[in-house]
């Protein structure tokens, strides 16, 4: 079934009192029971019923059923923000003295918790390149817990193959997560090429024109003990269960997401086309383009939809902040996929606390400019991108 259709068409849990056609929000925190044995059995989990809403609440539920429905994962736990989905997932992988083999192009907090906050608990974070699986294999040793990778890295856009990485876990009997928020998972199938665990910063994508923060975690129950722990351990005791607005916002966002997808993506790929013949363009970094490096693999992992990220580069550093200063149209904001369009020179923000010699070990240059195209015509997109390149690169 067409993946719009199935998340307008997810049912309920169980029928509204009221017969409301979407799902209402139920900004309660607690849940009351007819009877001690009815409530015995909702706190030990041997009913679906909610009782508190810090580890279940029907409009949580249904967001988490919808996304369900359209990855056929077999348990969707979602958290109040991309982070928090990510540390939920690695502290329900991880132990003291166990290591994390990964990538090092990772988004930046990922990156921080992996290599500073887990640290401290004992966690060893293995930087490598994840596009060479040899590479990866002589990393994983009997102490490794998961190979963490990132569906497209941002900004580089490199693109590991994540079927030669399943290969390597299932050898090891490790699982592969992947933050997948680059491409939502309307657009492919991660169980089928070898992903068991996606997290991802539903707050992009999902939460449909960057309403609220949230993520996910999508479980395809390949390791029931990790599985357990998400639950048991990471929503009830770390508390970072996804609030009722917030569902019920990104619950909407579910229902238009792969037809803005399909939008944005379309946009995406015309704008870096136009901008690899624009003059003072140095270089476009897209995977929908025949030119990006990884633009085959790409394909068969995700299809034909690259994204609405896209990078390019100008002469130095300075034309970078002409061209920011002189856009009229596009805003100047960090985020990715909302409805508009956002433009950011990653060097000296994102990246910016961080010292040169760390930003060049991860192939983050003084000269690139990040894109992300949102809803409005690509045609008048363009006319501003080549307005402000022209203002930044005359002499
Ligand atoms: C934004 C982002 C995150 C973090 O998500 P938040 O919702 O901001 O916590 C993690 N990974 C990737 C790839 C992201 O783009």
């Amino acid at each position: 079934m067409d993946k719009t259709t199935k998340a307008i068409h997810t049912p309920f849990q169980r029928r509204d009192a009221y017969d409301a056609l979407q799902m209402p929000v139920y900004h309660t925190m607690a849940f009351e029971f007819d009877d001690a044995d009815v409530m015995a059995d909702a706190f030990c989990g041997r009913t679906d019923a909610p009782d508190y809403s810090r580890v279940l609440n029907p409009t949580v539920t249904h967001f988490e059923k919808r996304v369900a429905n359209l990855t056929g994962a077999k348990e969707v736990s979602a958290f109040t923000s991309g982070m928090s989905a990510i540390s939920a997932m690695i502290l329900s992988t991880a132990a003291a003295g166990k290591n994390i083999v990964t990538s090092r192009h990772l988004f930046g907090n990922t990156y921080l918790l992996l290599t500073r906050t887990l640290k401290r608990f004992g966690v060893e974070a293995r930087l490598t390149d994840l596009t060479d699986p040899e590479m990866v294999r002589s990393l994983v040793d009997a102490d490794t817990c998961c190979i963490f990778l990132e569906s497209v890295t941002n900004p580089q856009t490199e693109v590991a193959d994540v079927r030669a990485l399943a290969e390597i876990a299932r050898e090891h009997g490790i699982p592969v997560i992947a933050d997948t928020t680059m491409i939502p998972f309307t657009q492919f199938d991660a169980n089928a090429s070898g992903i068991d665990f996606q997290v991802v910063s539903t707050t992009k994508y999902v939460s449909g024109g960057a309403t609220s923060l949230g993520g996910v975690i999508i479980d395809y129950g390949r390791f029931p003990e990790i599985s357990e722990r998400i639950k048991k351990d990471s929503v009830f005791n770390y508390g970072g269960y996804m609030t009722p607005h917030v569902a019920y916002m990104q619950t909407l966002g579910l229902e238009t997401l792969q037809v803005r997808y399909d939008r944005q993506a379309a946009s995406a790929l015309k704008i870096a086309t136009l901008l690899e013949k624009t003059p003072g363009v140095v270089k476009v970094g897209y995977p929908g383009l025949e030119s990006h490096p990884h633009h085959k693999r790409f394909k068969e992992i995700y299809g034909d939809k690259a994204g609405a990220m896209l990078t390019f580069d100008l002469s130095d550093e300075a034309a970078c902040f002409r061209f920011v200063n002189a856009l009229k149209m596009i805003h100047r904001a960090t985020n990715l996929f909302d409805n508009r369009s956002l433009a950011i020179h990653p060097a000296s923000t994102i990246f910016g606390p961080l010292t040169p010699e760390q930003r060049e070990s991860m192939d983050v240059y003084d000269t690139t400019i990040r894109l992300s195209i949102g809803l409005e015509d690509p045609d008048d997109l363009y006319a501003d991108l080549v307005q402000a390149i022209e203002a930044a690169t005359k002499d």
